[in-house]
Protein backbone atom coordinates (compact mmCIF):
# COMPACT_ATOMS: atom_id res chain seq x y z
CA UNK A 1 0.00 0.00 0.00
CA UNK A 2 1.34 3.49 -1.03
CA UNK A 3 -0.26 6.80 -0.10
CA UNK A 4 -3.55 8.18 0.94
CA UNK A 5 -6.52 9.10 -0.88
CA UNK A 6 -9.41 11.14 -0.09
CA UNK A 7 -12.45 11.36 -1.46
CA UNK A 8 -13.71 14.76 -1.20
CA UNK A 9 -17.53 16.61 -2.11
CA UNK A 10 -20.99 17.47 -1.12
CA UNK A 11 -23.40 14.73 0.10
CA UNK A 12 -24.95 12.28 -2.42
CA UNK A 13 -22.48 12.76 -5.32
CA UNK A 14 -21.35 9.06 -5.04
CA UNK A 15 -18.07 8.96 -2.72
CA UNK A 16 -19.83 6.20 -0.45
CA UNK A 17 -20.16 4.22 -3.49
CA UNK A 18 -17.05 4.88 -5.31
CA UNK A 19 -15.07 4.15 -1.93
CA UNK A 20 -16.89 0.85 -2.05
CA UNK A 21 -15.84 0.17 -5.28
CA UNK A 22 -12.42 0.70 -4.79
CA UNK A 23 -12.32 -0.74 -1.28
CA UNK A 24 -14.68 -3.85 -1.65
CA UNK A 25 -14.34 -6.49 1.35
CA UNK A 26 -11.37 -5.42 2.28
CA UNK A 27 -13.52 -2.56 4.36
CA UNK A 28 -14.29 -5.59 6.84
CA UNK A 29 -10.81 -5.47 8.24
CA UNK A 30 -11.03 -1.56 9.25
CA UNK A 31 -14.78 -1.43 10.24
CA UNK A 32 -14.53 -2.60 13.58
CA UNK A 33 -11.54 -1.00 14.98
CA UNK A 34 -12.30 1.26 18.17
CA UNK A 35 -12.22 4.61 17.28
CA UNK A 36 -13.32 4.58 13.82
CA UNK A 37 -15.98 7.04 13.31
CA UNK A 38 -19.14 6.14 11.19
CA UNK A 39 -19.45 9.53 9.49
CA UNK A 40 -15.24 8.57 8.51
CA UNK A 41 -14.54 5.26 6.92
CA UNK A 42 -11.15 4.11 5.79
CA UNK A 43 -9.93 1.28 3.55
CA UNK A 44 -7.63 -0.09 1.46
CA UNK A 45 -8.43 0.63 -2.38
CA UNK A 46 -7.28 -1.17 -5.09
CA UNK A 47 -7.69 -0.48 -8.78
CA UNK A 48 -5.86 -3.04 -10.90
CA UNK A 49 -1.82 -3.39 -9.59
CA UNK A 50 -2.29 0.10 -7.50
CA UNK A 51 -2.96 -0.52 -3.77
CA UNK A 52 -3.94 2.63 -1.16
CA UNK A 53 -5.41 3.69 1.55
CA UNK A 54 -8.69 5.50 0.55
CA UNK A 55 -10.74 7.59 3.00
CA UNK A 56 -14.53 8.18 2.63
CA UNK A 57 -15.86 11.50 4.35
CA UNK A 58 -19.15 12.94 6.21
CA UNK A 59 -21.79 11.12 7.06
CA UNK A 60 -23.62 13.79 7.86
CA UNK A 61 -27.05 12.10 8.18
CA UNK A 62 -27.60 13.23 12.10
CA UNK A 63 -26.18 16.22 11.85
CA UNK A 64 -28.77 19.48 12.88
CA UNK A 65 -28.83 21.92 10.17
CA UNK A 66 -27.15 24.68 11.95
CA UNK A 67 -24.27 22.83 12.49
CA UNK A 68 -24.24 20.80 8.59
CA UNK A 69 -21.50 23.07 7.28
CA UNK A 70 -19.09 23.02 9.97
CA UNK A 71 -18.84 19.36 10.67
CA UNK A 72 -18.50 19.37 6.80
CA UNK A 73 -15.51 21.56 6.52
CA UNK A 74 -14.06 19.61 9.55
CA UNK A 75 -14.02 16.01 8.63
CA UNK A 76 -13.21 17.27 4.93
CA UNK A 77 -9.98 19.45 6.12
CA UNK A 78 -8.94 16.15 8.61
CA UNK A 79 -8.86 14.07 5.32
CA UNK A 80 -7.47 16.94 3.06
CA UNK A 81 -4.70 17.17 5.59
CA UNK A 82 -3.85 13.25 5.57
CA UNK A 83 -4.13 12.90 1.99
CA UNK A 84 -1.65 12.66 -0.70
CA UNK A 85 -4.23 13.25 -3.46
CA UNK A 86 -7.66 14.49 -3.19
CA UNK A 87 -10.40 13.51 -4.88
CA UNK A 88 -13.13 15.74 -5.43
CA UNK A 89 -16.30 14.06 -6.81
CA UNK A 90 -19.02 15.99 -8.34
CA UNK A 91 -22.46 14.85 -9.92
CA UNK A 92 -22.76 15.19 -13.69
CA UNK A 93 -26.16 14.86 -13.26
CA UNK A 94 -26.98 17.66 -11.34
CA UNK A 95 -24.34 19.91 -12.36
CA UNK A 96 -22.38 22.07 -10.45
CA UNK A 97 -23.83 23.13 -7.57
CA UNK A 98 -22.92 26.62 -5.19
CA UNK A 99 -22.06 23.82 -2.56
CA UNK A 100 -19.49 22.22 -5.03
CA UNK A 101 -17.69 25.76 -5.54
CA UNK A 102 -17.03 26.32 -1.91
CA UNK A 103 -15.41 22.61 -1.92
CA UNK A 104 -13.09 23.53 -5.03
CA UNK A 105 -12.07 26.23 -3.07
CA UNK A 106 -11.74 24.76 0.25
CA UNK A 107 -9.20 22.20 -2.08
CA UNK A 108 -7.38 24.90 -3.73
CA UNK A 109 -6.08 26.43 -0.51
CA UNK A 110 -5.16 23.59 0.52
CA UNK A 111 -2.51 23.08 -1.89
CA UNK A 112 -3.04 19.18 -2.43
CA UNK A 113 -2.77 17.76 -5.57
CA UNK A 114 -6.52 17.80 -7.25
CA UNK A 115 -8.44 15.12 -8.74
CA UNK A 116 -11.49 16.03 -10.41
CA UNK A 117 -14.13 13.57 -11.50
CA UNK A 118 -17.63 14.06 -12.33
CA UNK A 119 -19.82 11.27 -11.09
CA UNK A 120 -22.69 9.32 -12.50
CA UNK A 121 -21.76 9.43 -16.29
CA UNK A 122 -23.41 6.41 -17.38
CA UNK A 123 -25.51 6.95 -19.88
CA UNK A 124 -25.59 10.17 -21.61
CA UNK A 125 -27.95 12.20 -18.65
CA UNK A 126 -24.40 12.96 -17.48
CA UNK A 127 -22.98 15.29 -20.19
CA UNK A 128 -23.98 18.77 -20.00
CA UNK A 129 -22.95 18.43 -15.72
CA UNK A 130 -18.92 16.69 -17.03
CA UNK A 131 -18.62 20.08 -19.37
CA UNK A 132 -20.15 22.27 -16.34
CA UNK A 133 -17.32 20.88 -14.14
CA UNK A 134 -14.40 22.09 -16.22
CA UNK A 135 -15.78 25.93 -15.04
CA UNK A 136 -14.50 24.65 -11.66
CA UNK A 137 -10.79 25.56 -12.52
CA UNK A 138 -9.98 21.99 -11.23
CA UNK A 139 -8.13 20.75 -14.46
CA UNK A 140 -10.11 18.78 -16.72
CA UNK A 141 -12.92 16.21 -15.26
CA UNK A 142 -12.93 12.38 -15.38
CA UNK A 143 -16.04 10.85 -16.60
CA UNK A 144 -17.04 8.03 -13.74
CA UNK A 145 -19.83 5.90 -13.11
CA UNK A 146 -19.47 4.54 -9.26
CA UNK A 147 -22.26 2.25 -9.81
CA UNK A 148 -21.20 0.89 -12.85
CA UNK A 149 -17.58 0.82 -12.32
CA UNK A 150 -16.88 3.15 -15.47
CA UNK A 151 -14.18 5.35 -15.81
CA UNK A 152 -11.59 3.65 -13.88
CA UNK A 153 -8.71 3.45 -15.74
CA UNK A 154 -8.88 6.75 -16.43
CA UNK A 155 -8.78 7.43 -12.35
CA UNK A 156 -5.84 5.07 -11.84
CA UNK A 157 -4.20 7.49 -14.42
CA UNK A 158 -5.15 10.11 -12.45
CA UNK A 159 -3.99 9.60 -9.08
CA UNK A 160 -1.40 6.82 -9.47
CA UNK A 161 1.40 9.72 -10.06
CA UNK A 162 0.02 10.93 -6.59
CA UNK A 163 0.50 7.69 -4.91
P1 LIG B 1 -22.33 10.23 -0.94
O1 LIG B 1 -23.31 10.94 -0.10
O2 LIG B 1 -21.49 11.20 -1.73
O3 LIG B 1 -21.51 9.22 -0.21
O4 LIG B 1 -23.17 9.44 -2.07
P2 LIG B 1 -23.64 7.90 -2.11
O5 LIG B 1 -22.51 7.01 -2.49
O6 LIG B 1 -24.35 7.60 -0.87
O7 LIG B 1 -24.64 7.92 -3.35
C1 LIG B 1 -25.73 8.82 -3.42
C2 LIG B 1 -26.72 8.31 -4.44
O8 LIG B 1 -26.16 8.37 -5.74
C3 LIG B 1 -27.15 6.87 -4.20
O9 LIG B 1 -28.51 6.75 -4.50
C4 LIG B 1 -26.30 6.09 -5.21
O10 LIG B 1 -26.91 4.90 -5.61
C5 LIG B 1 -26.23 7.09 -6.36
N1 LIG B 1 -25.05 6.88 -7.21
C6 LIG B 1 -23.76 6.70 -6.81
N2 LIG B 1 -22.95 6.50 -7.87
C7 LIG B 1 -23.73 6.56 -8.97
C8 LIG B 1 -23.47 6.42 -10.38
O11 LIG B 1 -22.36 6.19 -10.83
N3 LIG B 1 -24.54 6.59 -11.21
C9 LIG B 1 -25.79 6.85 -10.74
N4 LIG B 1 -26.77 6.98 -11.63
N5 LIG B 1 -26.08 6.95 -9.43
C10 LIG B 1 -25.07 6.81 -8.55
MG1 LIG C 1 -21.42 8.82 1.83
Amino acid sequence: MSGTLAIIGRPNVGKSTLFNRLVGRRLALVDDRPGVTRDRREGEGRIADLTFAVIDTAGLDDAPPSSLEGRMRAQTEAAIAESDVCLFLVDARSGVTPLDRHFADLLRRSGKPVVLAANKCEGRAGESGLYEAFELGLGEPIALSAEHGEGLSELYDAIAPHL
